[in-house]
């Protein structure tokens, strides 16, 4: 982080660095007063004593000086005077030399009393000695006369002397107030700067709460307030730039962040929610999906098993609600899908569940009571029967639907959910093979069917991954010449110890289960295999589920066999339903293209069953366009069915497809068909669906046949060809 210049720290050490200074300068003007104080009074002092020790010295050379004269006068003989004069007159030049240094050493103005008093006595009597020394100082009367003069002069300057000192001693005791003067101020200064010091420690410190300690309180307040759940906290403005400008500033940033983080955290919640109610409910009506209808019908068996209430599942398959997508359009087909839902929701009690299973079916679990749980499932499903006839009206036209329903019971304890949603399911198709628009109960004998189609599902399961479903093969022929052009595969499985399974029933029951992908898979490689053996001329058509379209890796799965196999993709045709293509037109258009881009070619299978136009279809690039066979079988009896196949004729070349009419059984049905110059036709009339060798032995037969025949003309062979392939199969 970035720190200002005028950081708190350097504040502090400013601070800090202000007070101790001002405590060391303190103490320095202080003790260096008190020195100054004592240096001066020791000063006087010696001055003084000094003084004093010049007049005493002087005192002393004074009274020498005149003990030496009395010495003198009372001399015996001319030596010992002559002695004693030589010790005045040492004492003499000392009190001269001393009188000369008092006179330096004293103020002028303290001089007044020794020059009056003592310097004019010493002359004098200097003057006095000398004089009384020059005459003759045998004589003792002089002496004595002399002697008095001498000593009175004597007597003045000791005295002269000792008013000096008094003088100096009294100037000393005067000295003292001056002294205690010095001390006062020195007093007054300490007193001072501590004061000062003071103040500026208080104002050190005031600037410190304001500058520091409010901020710091303000922003931990802010935290506090913050950290309690207070988003709307704002630490106030402080337009500085030290630490605490930017802690205020971080504790903005990280306010930001922390709500930003809690709006995020809310988001995640309310995502969380959401996907939990989509993935409890049906995105299309709001309705409980699956899952959840599975989840509450795990809490009705478990309060059953717990002795309370008994209740009925009813399972509702719409009835002609395919056209309505298919012909309508889906959004349309929505619109229908959310009115049942709403319909069927306010049919049953609130404490009742409808969920939206799948499609058009949907399942409501109901309580009942344990006595008259029919009548009362009767009621329920009445109702919803009503509501679901009530006609819906969507743009400009009214839908009316029907509804198959299968109703089951939980009324015994021990009942396994699946079970009973099993037995619903089956009461419903129950419903619906009896010519739709009612309910079924389940019933004991429709358990038997279920218990068999549960041991299907094993047999089939086992059947697709042992490779136990084989192709056969159905021949497709050239109406013109009745050549044999391909072969349609279609899957058998000779299911062991019961009659066998027809495709109508395994290839569902193989989608339900997810097995067709295997399945394809296992009989294409087969047919290839077979068909190694064959003309190369020979084509293949493989049928493929509606499930399969689904799957973006289709493309791949079918190439990487026909590589595998060495089987060119211009020899395979692959067959889809248009139901089918209707079903998943986005998924499948990119499926069907890269299909077509390899050299596989497009068959529009079971055409005129499923609602769509072929105008419609034309976008999906499509090879062949296969006349459903009821059309086909029709067209003995039926004039109106003529005009059908006519139309899809007409239409399929105008598109540039060709057609190949199924099921044509009759040499009748194929001729009408070449008259109207259908290009290929497929059915019992040329070849039942026959396996491998049966291929092989048709084959070579009808190259025999071929072979046997005479040349004819082009156009008159078109309608003897139909004929001829008739006689070769007869023989097989
Ligand atoms: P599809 O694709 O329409 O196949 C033609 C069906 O018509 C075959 O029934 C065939 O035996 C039957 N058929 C052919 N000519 C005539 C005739 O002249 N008269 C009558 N009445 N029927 C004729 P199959 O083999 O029972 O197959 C039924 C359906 O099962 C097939 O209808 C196809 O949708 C499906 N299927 C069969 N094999 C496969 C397969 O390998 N994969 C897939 N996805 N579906 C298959
Ligand atoms: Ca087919
Ligand atoms: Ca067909």
């Amino acid at each position: 982080m970035q720190i200002s210049p005028t950081s708190i720290r350097k504040r502090l050490m400013l601070y800090i660095g202000a007070l101790v200074g001002t405590v060391v300068a303190t103490t320095a003007i202080g003790v260096f007063t008190l020195s100054a104080v004592d240096r001066a009074e020791h000063d006087m002092d010696q001055a003084s004593k000094a003084r004093i020790q010049l007049l005493r010295t002087l005192t002393d050379h004074v009274s020498e000086f005149r003990i030496a004269e009395l010495q003198r006068a009372l001399a015996d003989d001319e030596e010992a005077r002559a002695e004693a004069e030589a010790e005045a007159n040492e004492h003499s030049a000392q009190i001269d030399m001393l009188s000369g240094q008092i006179k330096d050493r004293f103020p002028e103005a303290e001089m007044a009393p020794f020059e009056q008093g003592f310097r004019d006595a010493w002359r004098a009597w200097r003057d006095g000695h000398a004089a009384w020394t020059a005459g003759d100082s045998r004589q003792r009367q002089v002496l004595s006369a002399r002697s008095g003069v001498l000593f009175a002069l004597y007597k003045a300057t000791d005295v002269a002397i000792d008013q000096m000192t008094n003088e100096i001693e009294q100037d000393s005791f005067g000295r003292a107030p001056e002294s205690a003067e010095l001390w006062r101020q020195a007093s007054a200064v300490m007193i001072l700067l501590s004061a000062g010091s003071i103040v500026l420690a208080l104002l050190m410190l005031a600037a410190l709460r304001s500058g520091v300690v409010r901020p710091l309180e303000a922003i931990t307040r802010a935290l506090s307030r913050l950290a309690e759940g207070d988003r709307n906290v704002a630490v106030p403005e402080m337009h500085r730039t030290d630490e605490i400008g930017q802690m205020a500033k971080a504790f903005d940033v990280f306010r930001t962040n922390a709500m930003e983080l809690e709006q995020a955290h809310l988001a995640t919640q309310t995502a969380q929610a959401q996907a939990e109610t989509l993935a409890r409910h049906d995105a299309l009506t709001g309705l409980p999906n699956r899952r959840m209808f599975s989840a509450r019908l795990q809490s009705a068996v478990n309060r059953l098993d717990e002795g309370l209430g008994a209740y009925c599942i009813l399972i509702i398959d719409l009835d002609r609600f395919k056209p309505v997508n298919d012909i309508q359009g889906h959004p349309v087909g929505d619109l229908v899908l959310c009115e049942v839902a709403q319909r069927l929701s306010a049919a049953i009690r609130g404490s009742d569940t409808v969920a939206r299973l799948g499609g058009d079916e949907f399942a409501v679990i109901a309580e009942v009571s344990r006595q008259n749980h029919v009548e009362e499932a009767t009621i329920i499903a009445e109702k919803l029967l009503a509501a679901v006839r009530q006609p819906i009206s969507a743009g400009d036209s009214v839908i009316e639907l029907d509804a198959s329903i299968g109703i089951a019971f939980g009324a015994v304890a021990g009942a396994e959910p699946d079970g009973l949603l099993r037995a619903a399911d089956i009461a419903m198709y129950r419903a619906k093979r009896d010519g739709r628009g009612a309910f079924r109960f389940f019933e004991k004998e429709m358990d038997e069917e279920l218990r068999a189609r549960a041991t299907l599902e094993t047999a089939l399961k086992t059947a697709v991954s042992e490779g136990e479903i084989r192709p056969h093969y159905q021949p497709l022929v050239e109406m013109r010449d009745g050549r044999i052009y391909g072969f349609e595969i279609l899957a058998r499985w000779s299911h062991s110890g019961s009659d066998s399974i027809p495709p109508d029933v395994f290839i569902p029951l193989a989608e339900q289960l997810g097995l067709i992908p295997d399945l394809t898979w296992s009989i294409l490689r087969q047919a290839c295999r077979d068909a190694a053996s064959w003309p190369d001329r020979v084509n293949l058509s493989l049928n493929i589920s509606p499930v399969q379209l689904k799957d973006p890796m289709l493309p791949l799965q079918i190439l990487a066999i026909l590589s595998e196999e060495n089987f060119s993709p211009s020899r395979l045709e692959i067959e889809i339903t248009e139901t089918a293509l209707v079903a998943c037109v986005e998924t499948a258009k990119p499926i069907l293209a890269a299909l077509r881009n390899c050299g596989v070619k497009i068959s529009l299978d079971d055409f005129g069953t499923g609602y769509s136009s072929l105008t419609h279809l034309r976008e999906f690039q499509l090879d062949k366009v296969k006349i459903d066979r009821s059309f086909v079988q029709a067209m003995r009896f039926d004039g109106e069915c003529e005009k059908i196949v006519d139309a899809i004729l007409n239409l399929s070349r105008s598109l540039g497809m060709t057609t190949v009419a199924e099921g044509i059984e009759s040499m009748d049905v194929a001729r009408k068909l070449n008259d109207r110059h259908c290009e290929f036709g497929q059915g019992y009339h040329f070849g039942k669906p026959m396996p491998t060798d049966k291929v092989l032995e048709l084959l070579n037969a009808r190259r025999a046949a071929t072979d046997d025949a005479p040349e004819t003309s082009a156009a008159g062979s078109e309608a003897s060809s139909v004929f001829r392939l008739a006689s070769v199969e007869s023989r097989l």
